[in-house]
């Protein structure tokens, strides 16, 4: 068999040129024959149908580069579920933009690694520079912001708090504070980092009540973090920030805000005041692979000032002998724990670039006004009930008159089927069935006709008809 071609390199481009017509070809097949937001028949009938066209996953022959690439690209597509499609909008799970996709091929064929300078000289730039420019869109006041890639919230929460951790080196054990509202890392990141389990204040109205914190603070006797979330992973709805602010300066307690989902807010004028309060946190959570449409990963942690990441130093003669650092090759070691490190901010730079504040923010409102729209469509549905005015693009809403069971089993109906993928969230003690919109192409009609599948489906339910 020929030597497989490279992706790098002055003939990389040649190499890859065909291949990607048979990547896009797959692609196109394979959502033409799902045809849906999802494959249906559930997860038997794809176990099925991926197992045939996998068959036995290392051969003692291969089929070669256009086989491969058609049959499981193609494979992959049909039996997807895809953000794209407007009746997928279970999770914070984006489409990602065209040209973050086609950034991601640059990064993949030259491969650069952001654990040493001599892996990656100007992808350590375009990172540097990049990650500096998104902390200052969460701190536009301070004079050395600095931010962090990381895979996502989970790695960014767990990196705050073992910052926060860090700070308290020598003195009482930081207590976590955090909302039951809370992203589920939260809890993880307290547990992997040896800290003491969060305490963790009750949010009955969906977000964090600043005299519950109060409270819960006055209680402690030693360091605090408290963790607020801008934008649940289950409703969308942001913590007061400004008042927790103020609560936890009051107590000399420390604010982490997790912004997963809300932080791009930032890039919208009509939308960015809800994040007001934000720069008094000493670090914040961000992703841009959720309301940044962005392929996975594109997480951030920004802290206030760079000098707060120096407890991640650390040192590797291979990668970061002192000196060569002395001689002025940058130290990358300490921004993150990981050692190999992809380019993700490769395809974020891009995207800024081209897309511009105005371009992110228009993304945004967009996926902001479709949340309203969709939340007043339930609303002046007789047969659909709404949770509450969504936040930023989450609609929480369930059929009038089912039980939690029927909501369940109406969601599962709907994937099975291959029809819709929504979420499920419980709030003020119910079973919701959840859209979390982030897709921009939507239409109105598209919205309507996601209300109708699931009115239909619950006529369906109960009819007792199939
Ligand atoms: C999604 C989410 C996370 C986790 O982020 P990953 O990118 O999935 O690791 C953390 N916090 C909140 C509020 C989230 O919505």
């Amino acid at each position: 068999m020929e030597m497989p071609g490279l992706a790098g390199g002055r003939y990389g481009p040649a190499e890859l040129r065909p291949l990607v017509e048979t990547v896009l070809a797959a692609l196109e097949d394979g959502a033409t024959a799902r045809g849906g937001p999802l494959p249906g028949g559930g997860p038997k009938e794809t176990a099925r149908r991926v197992a045939g066209a996998l068959g036995r996953p290392l051969r003692p022959e291969g089929t070669g580069a256009h086989e491969a690439l058609h049959t499981l690209v193609r494979e992959m597509a049909r039996g997807a579920a895809d953000p794209a499609d407007p009746y997928c909008a279970a999770h914070l799970h984006c489409p990602p933009l065209a040209v973050a996709a086609a950034a991601e091929l640059a990064a993949a064929s030259l491969n650069p690694s952001l654990d040493s300078w001599d892996q990656a000289p100007a992808a350590t730039e375009i990172e540097t520079r990049t990650a500096a420019g998104l902390a200052a869109l969460v701190y536009p006041d301070l004079p050395a912001p600095d931010a962090l890639m990381t895979t996502g919230g989970t790695e960014s929460n767990q990196l705050a708090l073992l910052l926060a951790r860090e700070r308290a080196a020598g003195g009482p054990r930081v207590q976590v504070v955090c909302g039951g509202n809370a992203h589920h890392s939260v809890q993880r990141a307290a547990w992997l980092l040896g800290l003491p389990r969060p305490i963790v204040v009750d949010t009955p109205a969906g977000v964090l009540d600043p005299a519950a914190v109060d409270a819960a603070l006055d209680e402690l006797p030693g360091r605090a973090l408290l963790v607020a979330t801008a934008g649940t992973t289950d409703t969308g709805t942001i913590d007061p920030l400004p008042q927790l602010a103020q609560t936890a300066a009051r107590h000399g307690a420390e604010l982490h805000v997790d912004a997963a989902y809300g932080g791009p807010l930032l890039f919208s004028r009509h939308e960015s005041g809800k994040l007001d309060g934000l720069q008094s946190a000493v670090s914040v959570t961000l992703d841009l692979h959720k309301l940044g449409w962005q392929p996975v990963a594109a997480g951030l942690l920004a802290v206030p000032d760079g000098a707060a990441l120096r407890p991640l130093g650390h040192q590797a003669d291979y990668l970061n002998a002192a000196d060569d650092t002395d001689a002025g090759l940058p130290d990358l070691l300490g921004r993150s724990l990981r050692t190999t490190r992809r380019p993700d901010v490769l395809k974020i730079a891009i995207t800024l670039r081209a897309l511009g504040r105005e371009g992110m923010g228009a993304l945004v409102d967009a996926v902001c006004g479709h949340a309203r729209q969709l939340a007043a469509a339930v609303e002046r549905h007789p047969a659909l009930e709404l949770y509450g005015r969504p936040s930023i693009s989450t609609v929480l809403f369930r059929p009038a008159g089912a039980d939690d069971e029927q909501v369940a089993e109406l969601r599962r109906g709907l994937m099975y089927e291959g029809r819709a993928v929504l979420g499920r969230a419980t709030a003020t003690g119910r079973l919701w069935l959840k859209a979390t919109l982030l897709n921009p192409h939507i239409r109105p009609q598209d919205l309507d006709a996601l209300l109708r599948l699931v009115a239909d489906a619950r006529t369906r339910q109960s009819d007792g008809t199939p």
